[in-house]
């Protein structure tokens, strides 16, 4: 079969490979939709998880099951499923203790694309099709269920993260389509003032619609001295980080008030290995003891999740579609679509291909 992957770091091609295998308790799916991610961009062209070489692209997918496992009760070929990005060994020890993302050491629920061949391939295989997989809801789109599979998980896990009370005040920084979901998540759960930080108009629009009160932009000088001059020099009670780079965690620790959370989705990119840094800033950080929690996570995945975040979209709380600015159509645009994702266009908010 055929399949868009990286060949080594900072580069991408078509390859052929063996139909994947399924095992007992595993489904073999051919995509229906698929997206590129900003995360797909910090693996090939940064080389941030280090090297692979002829690994399939890709981690977010809706399709349609073509075989099933003996040992698979609640699916069968010809059902349209919602794939998560994240498919944890849901028998693992970090499950137990409540980190299924975390199965089989850090980030190992992330297999997609990362250890394990994507979802841009004429097929790919789910682990565990009963835990893993949902079925998409009648009447919903593809687009729309596309967006659940991380986009969704993931911004709204950032807002899950950082605690946010009823009224509390919220910095969002970034507005890709992560940071979006950010906005939407801390909304739904009851934030008074929402700053967006972000300069695409594409996305400051949908910024307002899901509930930005105030736009920043980080061209216009220091991040956190703009939001401090807003709030009176108190700051927020919440920061959810989507974007830009390292240094962005100096512009979270210095708007945070004490007693907030810093609630980080990014992936930061580039670096040589074990020995990297990241910076924190030390008086902003109150020298280490200005209760000014640091939480990181990633997207959450499995059944579950999918489904509670198909109910947002079923129940009216939430329209994804305005995260898609781009939609192809045929698999060899796959690469097209993924390039976009790396050149990032000012109109850009996220590429879809539907197959
Ligand atoms: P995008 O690149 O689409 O968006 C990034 C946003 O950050 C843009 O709005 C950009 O602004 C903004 N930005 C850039 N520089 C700064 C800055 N200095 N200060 C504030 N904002 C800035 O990314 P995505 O939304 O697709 O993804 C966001 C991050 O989440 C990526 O690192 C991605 O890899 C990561 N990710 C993490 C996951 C997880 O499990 N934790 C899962 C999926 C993604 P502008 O409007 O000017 O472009
Ligand atoms: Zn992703």
């Amino acid at each position: 079969m055929k399949g868009f992957a990286m060949l080594k770091i900072g580069e991408t091609g078509w390859i052929e490979k063996d139909r994947p295998k399924c095992g007992p308790r595993d489904a073999i799916v051919r995509p229906t939709c698929l997206a590129p991610c900003t995360s797909d961009v910090h693996t090939v062209w940064e080389g941030a998880i280090g090297d692979r070489h002829n690994m399939i692209l890709g981690h977010e997918a809706v399709g349609i099951v073509d075989e099933v496992g003996t040992e698979v009760k609640d699916f069968k070929p010809g059902d349209r499923v919602i794939v998560p990005a994240i498919t944890p060994d849901w028998d693992s020890e970090a499950v137990q203790r409540g980190f299924p993302s975390q199965t089989g050491g850090a980030c190992g629920g992330w297999k997609y694309s990362n250890f394990k061949d994507g979802v841009f391939g004429e097929f790919f295989h789910v682990n565990l099709a009963d835990n893993n997989l949902a079925h998409l809801p009648e009447g919903m789109s593809q687009e729309a269920a596309v967006m659940i599979t991380d986009m969704m998980s993931t911004g709204f896990m950032g807002a899950e993260n950082a605690g946010i009370e009823l009224g509390s005040t919220v910095a969002v920084l970034g507005i890709g389509a992560v940071g979006l979901c950010g906005i939407a998540g801390a909304k739904l759960r009851g934030a008074g003032r929402i700053f967006a930080v972000g300069t695409r108009p594409v996305s400051v629009e949908v910024a307002k619609k899901y509930g930005a009160t105030d736009i920043i932009s980080y061209r216009d000088g220091d991040t956190a001295e703009q939001i401090l001059d807003a709030t009176d020099g108190e700051g927020v009670d919440a920061v959810i980080i989507s974007g830009g780079g390292p240094d962005i965690l100096i512009d979270a620790c210095k708007m945070a008030k004490a007693g907030s959370k810093i609630s980080n989705n990014n992936y930061f990119g580039k670096g040589e290995g074990e020995k990297d840094t990241l910076p924190l800033c030390r008086v902003g950080w109150g020298f280490g003891m200005a209760d000014k929690d640091i939480i990181t996570g990633l997207c959450p995945g499995g059944r579950v999740r999918m489904e509670r975040l198909a109910d947002l979209i079923t129940y009216g709380r939430m329209d994804p579609e305005l995260l898609v600015t781009h939609k192809f159509k045929g698999f060899d645009k796959i690469e097209e679509a993924l390039l976009l994702m790396k050149e990032k266009p000012r109109d850009l908010i996220k590429p879809v291909v539907l197959l």
